[in-house]
């Protein structure tokens, strides 16, 4: 009898990519911060084979701890280069695992690595359930349709009741769940999980090196095999849940899954790498091969013959002294070269890209080739801006995610006036990197500048300082929120602009912004021009 994983294996939609291409699985893991993403992705990395990198994500971890909050961000930004996105193989995949910022005051950046993703794995600490910002992450993942699979972590630690659990995800996320696995006890007591797609009894031995054992195989929950490997008890609950959970939840489906209705759950440790290679496999076995790009022209399909490709992300150096940057490109379709010339399509450019870095788990290295579905890096001074779509010469602009009206919007100063300029230079460029919004009122000489969590300030503050060699002071303001207007008419738009100069800004790239002191003058200048579109997103350029 086939089992549920080999029914998917044989409809991933793989069959007409080339086979590159059809192997890779790009994924990002989202988690509120302490559900163990860290530990996971170390683990994951582990069976990928690149186990220094693995410890090196664990130093990480334990750096990321030992400082103040915005060090800690800091801290991931200055090594991020390296660990944005980890390439590794595991069986006949290879996995490219975007990273996305960890830490609980998150900014756009994390939003846009979800648009360069095909799928995604959610961590849950087993004891919290869903938490803010898997709420957040996971919202961002359903604009895009993106599927899901959860992983129930810390089933070794006091956990709530499994039923709970996946009752919680239900009814919090509106999303159907099916377990994939089901687990054997909790806390002291977990004794592993019997993995209902492929019928194996999973138990854990803590005791053990770090790859635990293939499971043993089980002719059903009624095998006597069961019996004796578990204490009496133990069967008996693990019988009685699963028929009920059998009961309660629908059984998988691929196809839900695959549209982001349905998610499979796994629990287990990530720290005692239990459960691990069940939901590789299962990322393996499920998780689609690179998904067709929506570009505004036409979809593109991974299987195009022809290399297209969006920037979603682009990083300061790590060495601050060289104003250098990667742009990380996601390839949506074709087959890479190096030394490759692409149209930069926003401003008709070719360029040559000579020295593009590939991510693989144990250091960066040049990419001599890289196929859809991969992310390389382009070493580049300020040309490359986010959402740029790169081809061979075909007019294509990627949809990526629009950008986000800032949450919070602050004044921001030299505290030395006469570098003013030099200010000026690098608000422009960390708003290309897409670090900040950054406001220029038509009235007046001031600088503002918004963000979606308020960490990010101190976090801009220290960049602006360390590597543009200006030290500021960030004031509150009178605004509230911004709103970029457009009209159909440009003489509409223009005679709006006039009236309201004192209310208006431009953005980085010039588009005009209402500049909100609260909802009440929002709701009023909406209701005086009403030729005028008042936009909370903009799509990209
Ligand atoms: P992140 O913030 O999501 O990256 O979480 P980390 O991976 O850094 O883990 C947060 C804390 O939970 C660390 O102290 C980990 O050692 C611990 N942790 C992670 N996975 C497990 C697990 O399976 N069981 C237990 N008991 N602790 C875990």
């Amino acid at each position: 009898m086939s089992t549920a994983l080999d029914r998917a294996a044989g409809s991933t939609g793989a069959a007409e990519l080339p086979p590159p291409v059809a192997r890779r699985r790009t994924f990002a893991i989202i988690s509120h911060p302490d559900a163990g993403k860290t530990t996971l992705t170390e683990k994951l990395l582990l069976f990928g084979g690149a186990i220094q990198l693995a410890g090196a994500v664990k130093a990480r971890g334990d750096q990321r701890r030992a400082h103040s909050d915005w060090m800690k961000v800091e801290r991931e930004r200055g090594i991020s280069v390296a660990t944005s996105v980890m390439t590794f193989d595991y069986g006949d995949c290879t996995f490219n695992l975007l990273d996305t910022p960890g830490h609980e005051d998150f900014s756009e950046d994390t939003y846009r690595t979800l648009t360069a993703v095909d799928s995604a794995v959610m961590v849950i600490d087993a004891a919290k359930g869903i938490e803010a910002q898997t709420r957040k992450l996971f919202e961002v993942c359903r604009l895009r349709d993106v599927p899901i699979i959860t992983f129930i972590n810390k089933m070794d630690r006091e956990a709530q009741d499994s039923f709970e659990l996946l009752q919680e995800i239900e009814e919090t996320l509106a999303l159907e769940v099916t377990p994939a696995s089901w687990p054997i006890g909790m806390g002291r007591q977990f004794r592993g999980c019997y993995d209902l797609l492929r019928d194996r009894l999973i138990l854990l031995e803590r005791s053990k090196g770090e790859r635990p054992d293939e499971g043993e195989a089980c002719d059903g929950l009624e095998d006597p095999k069961l019996d004796a490997l578990l204490p009496d008890h133990a069967v008996a609950q693990l019988r009685e849940e699963v028929e009920m959970a059998r009961g309660l939840c629908p059984s998988f489906e691929f196809d839900r899954y695959r549209e982001g209705t349905q998610t499979p759950v796994y629990f287990g440790s990530a720290i005692n790498n239990f459960g691990v290679r069940e939901l590789l496999d299962g990322i393996a076995a499920f998780a689609p091969p690179p998904r067709p790009q929506p570009a505004a022209e036409r979809e593109v399909a991974a299987s195009d013959k022809k290399v297209a490709g969006f920037v979603f992300k682009i990083q300061a150096n790590m060495d601050p002294k060289h104003r250098d940057r990667i742009a990380f490109v996601r390839l949506a379709s074709g087959h890479f070269k190096r030394g490759m010339k692409l149209k930069q399509v926003r401003t008709g450019k070719q360029l040559a890209i000579h020295n593009p870095v590939l991510f693989l788990a144990r250091d960066r290295e040049l990419a001599e080739e890289a196929w859809a579905g991969d992310v390389i890096g382009i070493p580049n001074h300020g040309v490359l801006h986010l959402g740029d779509t790169l081809t061979e010469g075909e007019e294509l602009h990627f949809r990526g995610l629009p950008a986000f009206a800032p949450e919070l919007l602050q004044k921001v100063r030299p505290i030395d006036p006469l570098k003013a300029k030099h200010l000026g230079r690098a608000l422009e460029q960390l708003a290309q990197e897409g670090a900040a919004r950054v406001f220029k009122p038509m009235i007046g000489a001031d600088w503002i500048v918004g963000v979606v969590g308020g960490l990010q300030f101190d976090v801009l503050a220290d960049r602006i300082r360390t590597e543009y060699d200006v030290p500021v002071i960030f004031e509150a303001t009178q605004y509230y929120t911004a709103r970029w207007v457009e009209a159909d008419e440009p003489a509409k738009l223009k005679a709006f602009i006039d009236r309201n100069k004192a209310n208006l800004a431009e953005d980085h790239e010039g588009f005009p912004v209402f500049m909100a002191r609260n909802a009440w003058h929002l709701q009023d200048g909406q209701d005086g021009a009403p030729d005028v579109r008042f936009l909370a997103t903009r799509e990209p350029v």
